[in-house]
């Protein structure tokens, strides 16, 4: 398949023909995955769509009870947002300590930042807990809240023999709950990975060196699906192909160019707006055209 110029005109990078899927790197390694990682999220659910208009309200409440005299609610909001933009994909205790950081700048005495999470969790769950009841009664199609083509790009991997993993900087329990309410647990099985309390015993790239090690890998034998910088990053460095999913998660379809930048920043080798090109994806990662 030979690609042609992209028709954003931006000019820097490839398409493949008749695709959204665009090349970032040339000469991209194909066709010897073993494993694949996926970030949940953004990446394959949409039910945590949103999390950032719960997330900075919340942050931005608490700092500005400490707003310096010179700053503006407006301020704390900007820099609220920044932060909790910066660490998208790690797990959610990191905003958290950024947060309490903030605090003590303005000379305030911060509580624990696991009690800040589980705080959040509760808001952010009372936002989404009926996504999760509408799908787990059957009432909504599971369908409606994937990234489209999600589904039959996993099957398409799962026949090809890949180990297939899940990663999340959510926490765990609410992982496992949400991969059973969108019927994924079958691609997964037990290796499906969430955020803990205990956080410095996770990260994504402690789960890549585990599954090099596991299953007996060279880095370039995985292949990473991600739409936050984290993943890719890691995935990249040790040595891994990495799908960057620019996804635009309340209006799908469309292409976020604020991921695509991070993304590419962050080392991704290709670029999709969502994951509906999933045929043409796979032949091409896969080496068969
Ligand atoms: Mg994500």
């Amino acid at each position: 398949m030979t690609a042609e110029q992209p028709t954003d005109g931006n000019g820097a990078s490839t398409r493949l023909p008749g695709t959204n899927i665009e090349l970032i790197t040339n000469e991209l390694a194909r066709g010897s995955f073993k494993a694949v990682l996926f970030d949940f999220d953004g990446t394959l659910s949409l039910i945590r769509a949103g999390w950032q208009d719960v997330m900075i309200p919340m942050l931005t409440d608490i700092l500005a009870q400490h707003q310096r005299n010179c700053e503006t609610r407006q301020d704390i909001r900007l820099l609220i947002k920044e932060l909790v933009i910066d660490m998208t994909g790690k797990q959610t205790i990191y905003q958290m300590i950024g947060l309490c950081e903030e605090i003590e700048k303005r000379g305030g005495r911060p509580k624990a930042p696991l009690e800040y999470k589980h705080q959040y969790l509760q808001l952010l769950w009372d936002t989404i807990k009926e996504r999760v009841a509408s799908l787990e009664s059957g009432d909504a199609d599971a369908e409606q809240m994937l990234v489209p083509g999600s589904r039959q790009l996993l099957e398409a991997l799962h026949s090809r023999g890949l180990v297939m993993y899940l990663a999340s900087g959510t926490d765990r329990p609410y992982v496992l709950r949400e991969v059973r309410a969108l019927q994924l647990e079958g691609f997964f099985a037990d290796r499906v990975y969430g955020a803990i309390d205990d956080y410095k015993e996770f990260s994504k790239g402690l789960l890549i060196s585990d599954i090099l090690e596991t299953n007996s890998l060279s880095g370039d034998q995985l292949l990473c699906f991600g739409d936050g910088y984290v993943e890719i990053e890691s995935t990249k460095q040790a040595g891994g192909t990495a799908v960057g999913v620019a996804s635009t998660e309340t209006n799908i379809g469309e292409l976020n160019r604020w991921k695509r930048e991070r993304l590419i920043a962050a080392g991704a080798d290709l670029i999709v707006p969502d994951l509906r090109d999933h045929e043409s994806l796979i032949a091409y990662l896969c080496g068969e055209v």
